[in-house]
């Protein structure tokens, strides 16, 4: 009954098309494109929409709303993981950054929102 003494913790699987250790990818590229998304349809998080679509055999399926308490977006530079609630109010901020490392979040990326997530606002 030995437990190895510190195995890595379980590291979420991001997948995209020429991804880098940060999570950037084909489509999106700058310093500030750090963020993997997980949709409602797969358990991965993908580097982006476009990623998701080139290489999953499945349509995308947008997060309900009933799922923006669970993690479904991911730091690329300190892996935390933030709930969809979590990560709209860092992207809400003047200088959109992760809650946990401060890495600056690319503020473009709240004009894509809808690809990821249900419209939000209504309740
Ligand atoms: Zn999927
Ligand atoms: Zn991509
Ligand atoms: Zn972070």
């Amino acid at each position: 009954m030995t437990a190895p003494p510190s195995a890595p913790p379980p590291r979420p699987t991001v997948r995209g098309v020429d991804l880098d250790p940060q999570t950037r990818c084909a489509h999106w590229r700058t310093g500030l494109d750090v963020v993997a998304l997980r949709l409602a349809c797969c358990p991965e998080f993908w580097a982006c929409r476009d990623c998701h679509d080139a290489l999953a055999d499945h349509p995308a399926v947008p997060v309900p709303r009933e799922g923006f308490d669970a993690p479904h977006v991911l730091c690329g530079v300190c892996r935390a993981e933030l709930t969809v609630r979590e990560y709209r109010t860092a992207m809400a901020g003047d200088r959109p950054a992760c809650p946990r490392c401060g890495a600056g979040f690319n503020p473009g990326c709240s004009r894509h929102d809808h690809l990821y997530f249900a419209p939000g606002g209504a309740r």
